[in-house]
C-alpha cells in the first residue's frame, strides 16, 4: 500500500515504538452481523471487517458480483448488458426478466 509506505516514511522515529506497534488497534471490536465472528480492525485508523465472510471489505472486482445473492435484477441487467448480454452474466435471472429490467 502506497499510503502506508508514505505514513511509515513520514513518521520520524519516536521512542522505541515501531509504526506497527503505535498504530495497531488493540481495542474491542463488535461481532460480525453476518456470521458472529469478532470483526478485525487492523490499525486504529482502518475500518473493521470480517475475516470469515468478508463483511465490510470493499468489493470493486466485478467477478464478485456473481456470488452476491442480493444483486437486484436491475443491477444484474446492467452488468449483463455491459457484458454483451452474455449468458454467463444472467445471475440466475432469465433473459426476459433482464430485458424487462432494462426497459
Ligand atoms: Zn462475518
Amino acid at each position: 500500500m502506497g499510503l502506508f509506505d508514505f505514513l511509515k516514511g513520514g513518521n520520524k522515529a519516536e521512542k522505541e515504538l515501531t509504526w506497527e506497534e503505535e498504530n495497531t488497534y488493540t481495542g474491542e471490536t463488535p461481532d460480525c452481523p453476518n456470521c458472529g465472528t469478532p470483526l478485525t480492525k487492523r490499525y486504529v485508523f482502518s475500518g473493521m471487517y470480517c475475516e470469515n465472510c468478508r463483511y465490510g471489505l470493499e468489493d470493486d472486482d466485478e467477478d464478485d458480483y456473481e456470488s452476491d445473492e442480493s444483486l437486484s435484477v436491475y443491477d444484474a441487467a446492467l452488468i449483463w448488458q455491459s457484458n454483451g448480454k452474455d449468458e454467463d452474466y444472467t445471475f440466475g435471472y432469465s433473459e426476459d426478466e433482464l430485458e424487462d429490467a432494462l426497459r
